[in-house]
Order: structure tokens, then C-alpha cells, then sequence
């Protein structure tokens, strides 16, 4: 449980757009244990989604991955030919699309498009073993044998959610991530999705990184947290410690920002909005946003540090023993 399966290191991402270089990601460093969930959270625009997709290479133009590592078992997935990584997609490293409706072929039944991902990596699996092996996914994800024979647009949101989950656990890959998978979901599918990927993780034994915005929903499923603001990691740790005493400012107000019975009706927001990624303000990027701000933070970057145990923080706070 505790040895890494992936460490992801400086990792930068940048799209050229006509305004200029927008910086999604902007050196983040992280890694992830094996057989355990991984939260990425953050507002929407900090670069959570960039930085699951780097981790594929699925980033597309405008887009590129301009620096960094990504090692899955000691192996920098950046540094693979596109066959190699085409061949590690799925088997070593997939991805639980956001929004399963647009990631799946309107015009292939499910039995179709789950036999074509196998096929795509084992070649020549009799027709009758890939069938048996499409049922059984399903039936993993706690979905029908009928299913099979379905067109998407014949199946509910989270229907194509599961056969989702199903297609990326196809080839037991060690690491599994969901981009933002229950968006656009109701609240009681949400916890259906959920439930799957959870039941996905415990019995493949596969890492599961999530990206998304809900700080509820993560704060029941992952094990350990990171914080993403403005194309960086400012904080991470476990789940539970992050929650109880978030030590950097930005992850405090997140959490304030939380429904919570004690403050029935009174609901929190952030001050301010969050800067540019064409040109991020000197020093530290919450500066603007930062109720305890002091004069060095306008003028250099904080450095990234395990400021406890297991919990990192990008914040002069704890640099200067503030915090
Ligand atoms: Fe706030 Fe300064 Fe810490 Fe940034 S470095 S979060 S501005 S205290």
C-alpha cells in the first residue's frame, strides 16, 4: 500500500493560444501509492483536468506538454513512442472519461466498442472469449447482459458512465483515472458511479486519481488530497488531515466553503477570482485572494515543501513559520 506506482515530477502543460501562452499546468510534483485514491480538487480553470490528461498524453493541439516525468513503475511515460504509449493506454494506464456521452461511438453497440479496445491490445482473442470477457465487465460494474447488444444513446447517463468504468478496467491497468466522472450526473447516480469505481479499486487493486470540483464527493472516496489553484498544487495530504486543519489559505476557504448544519443557510464563497494563466500575478498566484498575505508574497513564488509528514504545502506561511 505504501510504495509509489507513479510519481509525476515537474510537470508543465501549456497551450499557445492568439492571446499568448496560457500556463494549465505549472510544475506540479506528485505521486500515488499503489492501491490507493488520489484526489486532485480545484475550481474550474486550475488545471486538474490538464494535468490527468498530460498523465496520458492526451493532451491535443493547442495544447503541449512542454516539461516533467510521469513514471508508472519507473518507466517516464513522455520518453514512449506513440506505440508504446498507444499499447499503455488501457493496459498500464486508462482514463475514465468526463462526460461519457461524447467518449463513446453513437454508431457501435457497447458489445462492439468494448470489443475493439481488447482487440486493440491482444490482437487475436477468439470472438467467444472477448463476448464472455465484455459480460463480465458488465457485470462488474453492476450492469445487465443486454447492455451489450445497446446503442449509447439507448442507455441513461450513468449507464454509459459504468460501460465507461468497464472499458477502462478491460486490460487490469495498475492506474485508473476519472476526469471529472459524475459531472452532469444526478446526486443519487453520482453515488452509483462512485460506489463502482470504489468496488473497481478494491478488487483490481488499482490506483484511482480523481480530478473534479466536488470537495463532498472526495472527501468520501479519496484517500489522500490534493489542492490545485492556478495551475499548481498548493497543498496535499491525507484526506481526513487536509479537511481537519487545511494549511494552506486557499484549501481553508475551499472548505469553508462547504455546506455545513452548524450554519444552516449561510453560504461562503472565495473572495476575488482566479488570476489569468496567460499572465499570473508575481510571487504567489493567491496573493490577490490571500486574507493573510504579507509583503513577500507579491514578490517570490513558494516553494513546494512537506511542511509535516505526508503534507505538503506551497505557502510562505510555512516557510517562515507563520503557519
Ligand atoms: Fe497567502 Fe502568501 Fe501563502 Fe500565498 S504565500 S497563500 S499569499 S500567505
Amino acid at each position: 500500500m505504501n510504495s509509489d506506482i507513479l510519481q509525476v515530477k515537474d510537470l508543465h502543460v501549456h497551450y499557445d493560444t492568439y492571446s499568448g501562452v496560457v500556463k494549465a499546468v505549472g510544475g506540479v510534483d506528485f505521486s500515488v501509492r499503489a492501491g490507493e485514491k488520489l484526489g486532485l480538487v480545484g475550481e474550474s480553470g486550475c488545471g486538474k483536468s490538464s494535468t490527468v490528461l498530460a498523465l496520458l498524453r492526451m493532451i491535443k493541439p493547442p495544447g503541449r506538454i512542454v516539461a516533467g516525468q510521469v513514471l508508472l513503475d519507473g518507466v517516464d511515460l513522455l520518453r514512449l513512442s506513440d506505440e508504446e504509449m498507444r499499447l499503455a493506454r488501457f493496459a498500464a494506464i486508462s482514463l475514465i472519461p468526463q462526460g461519457a456521452m461524447n467518449s463513446l461511438n453513437p454508431v457501435m453497440r457497447i458489445r462492439e466498442q468494448m470489443a475493439d479496445t481488447m482487440r486493440a491490445h491482444n490482437g487475436g482473442r477468439p470472438k467467444r472469449e472477448l463476448q464472455d470477457r465484455v459480460r463480465e465487465l458488465l457485470q462488474w460494474v453492476g450492469l445487465s447482459d443486454w447492455v451489450a447488444n445497446m446503442f449509447p444513446h439507448e442507455l441513461s447517463g450513468g449507464m454509459k458512465q459504468r460501460v465507461c468504468i468497464a472499458m477502462a478496467i478491460s486490460l487490469k491497468p495498475k492506474v485508473v483515472i476519472a476526469d471529472e466522472p459524475t459531472s452532469a450526473l444526478d446526486v443519487v447516480v453520482q453515488r452509483r458511479v462512485m460506489h463502482t469505481l470504489e468496488r473497481v479499486q478494491q478488487e483490481l487493486g488499482a490506483s484511482v486519481i480523481l480530478a473534479g470540483h466536488d470537495m463532498g464527493l472526495m472527501a468520501q472516496f479519496v484517500d489522500r488530497l490534493g489542492v490545485m489553484y492556478a495551475g499548481l498544487l498548493v497543498e496535499l495530504g491525507a484526506t481526513e488531515g487536509v479537511f481537519e486543519e487545511p494549511l494552506h489559505p486557499y484549501a481553508r476557504l475551499l472548505i469553508d466553503t462547504l455546506p455545513s448544519l452548524d450554519r444552516k443557510g449561510d453560504f461562503k464563497g472565495i473572495p476575488g477570482v482566479a488570476p489569468s494563466l496567460l499572465s499570473l500575478p508575481p510571487g504567489c498566484a493567491f496573493q490577490p485572494r490571500c486574507p493573510h498575505a504579507f509583503d513577500r508574497c507579491s514578490v517570490d513564488e513558494p516553494a513546494w515543501q512537506e511542511a509535516r509528514p505526508g503534507r505538503w504545502v506551497a505557502c510562505h506561511l510555512w516557510t517562515e513559520g507563520r503557519g
